[in-house]
């Protein structure tokens, strides 16, 4: 399909592709949406196999952006920006300064913030020469910082109800989880889910981050060839997208799918895979809200770090939500949560104008 179709068929408003030969900076950002305020979603910094995956990437990425800033009641549209990391080349301050710049002459329609491969430091470089961002280290107890703890938070009290809701348990004590990917969120989880008792098996191409989580929490190391297929209760997602698709599923053995991952579907169709297979599957964009709500709330000023606590506190309550009625209508829950989130964007597109 044509970058354009693709666009199209995606519902984008608009996609912006930027080239500064000074830094060599190549940049893409996509706006989905912005029925319920700017565009907001973090940036990615990743080695593409080539530039028509990076635009796919922004293109999934910020469609899924609109429908998580919906489901977590974020007075925000979506986007995501995606840099096309030079492996020759470490990016330098003015790097992150031509990205800062191109995020400001969206004039707001954008915001940007942490992601895979993307740091506070980095967020800090882009702030010297743009307002729209977060995700900047905070004054004492306001909210802001490093989204990824707080995504962790999230993806922790989801995976609990999940776990009640199809293992009916009220703890994750001696659950076996697997947790792909040990980076930032995926450690943090870790952390937590050791805290609670459950015993961890994970799986990274990072020998640091895999030495670490190994070390603090006597996880136990597979190869990423085998994480998805452990013999497991809770199967955690924390590292790329499209994990799930027509290969992986029949070998799952995992009956709970949640975790930090964007867009854990290759396909739509994918969910009703899972389905069909009576795994339940908390929708990523509803369970890894945690990051993206503290970045809203850093965004809008005055907010504490409490206040980002009481709204992921929401988040366990959302995903029971949908795991009902995805019972109740036999249908999988990656549907019921895209139809939740679609009546909100609509409704918010259609309202009249004051
Ligand atoms: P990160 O880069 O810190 O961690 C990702 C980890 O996954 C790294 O350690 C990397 O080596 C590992 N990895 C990559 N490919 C792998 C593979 N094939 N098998 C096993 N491990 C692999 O990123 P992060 O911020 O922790 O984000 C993790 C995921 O969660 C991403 O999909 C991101 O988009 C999503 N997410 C992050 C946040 C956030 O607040 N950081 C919020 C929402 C969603």
């Amino acid at each position: 399909m044509t970058f354009f179709k693709n666009a199209e068929n995606r519902g984008h408003e608009s996609v912006h592709q930027f080239y500064d030969s000074q830094s060599g900076l190549k940049a893409i950002i996509a706006i989905h949406s912005t029925a319920l305020g700017p565009a907001a979603g973090g940036c990615r910094m990743w080695q593409y196999k080539s530039e028509a995956g990076a635009v796919r990437d922004a293109l999934r990425l910020s469609r899924g952006m609109t429908y998580k800033n919906a489901m977590a009641g974020l007075p925000l549209g979506g986007g995501k920006a995606v840099i096309l990391a030079n492996p020759d080349s470490p990016p330098s301050d003015e790097f992150f300064h031509a990205f800062g710049r191109c995020v400001d002459s969206l004039g707001g329609r954008y915001v940007t913030a942490e992601d895979v491969g993307v740091t506070v430091d980095n967020m800090r470089l882009v702030k010297q020469v743009t307002n729209f961002v977060a995700g900047l280290p905070p004054a004492e107890g306001s909210a802001g910082g490093d989204p990824s703890p707080w995504t962790a938070d999230g993806c922790f009290l989801g995976l609990r109800a999940a776990a009640k809701h199809r293992l009916g348990v009220d703890s994750l004590n001696k659950l076996r989880v697997a947790v792909q990917g040990v980076g930032k969120v995926g450690y943090d989880l870790c952390r937590q889910l050791h805290a609670a008792g459950a015993s961890l098996v994970i799986s990274d191409v990072s020998e640091r981050n895999l030495a670490r989580a190994q070390n603090d929490f006597g996880a136990r190391v597979v190869s990423p060839e085998n994480i998805l297929f452990e013999d497991v209760d809770i199967l955690a997602p924390c590292a790329m997208g499209a994990i799930l698709d027509r290969h992986s599923i029949p070998d799952i053995k995992a009956t709970v799918i949640g975790g930090a991952a964007n867009n854990q579907l290759a396909k739509e169709k994918d969910g009703k895979r899972l389905f069909d297979r009576n795994i339940l599957y908390a929708p990523d964009y509803v369970i890894n809200a945690g990051g993206i709500t503290s970045v809203s709330l850093e965004y809008m000023g005055n907010k504490t770090e409490a206040d980002v606590q009481a709204q992921i506190a929401l988040i366990p309550g959302r995903l029971s939500e949908i795991f009902a009625s995805a019972d109740k209508l036999q249908t999988p829950t990656n549907v019921i949560a895209d139809s939740m989130a679609e009546a909100i964007v609509v409704a918010a597109a259609t309202a009249p104008t004051t």
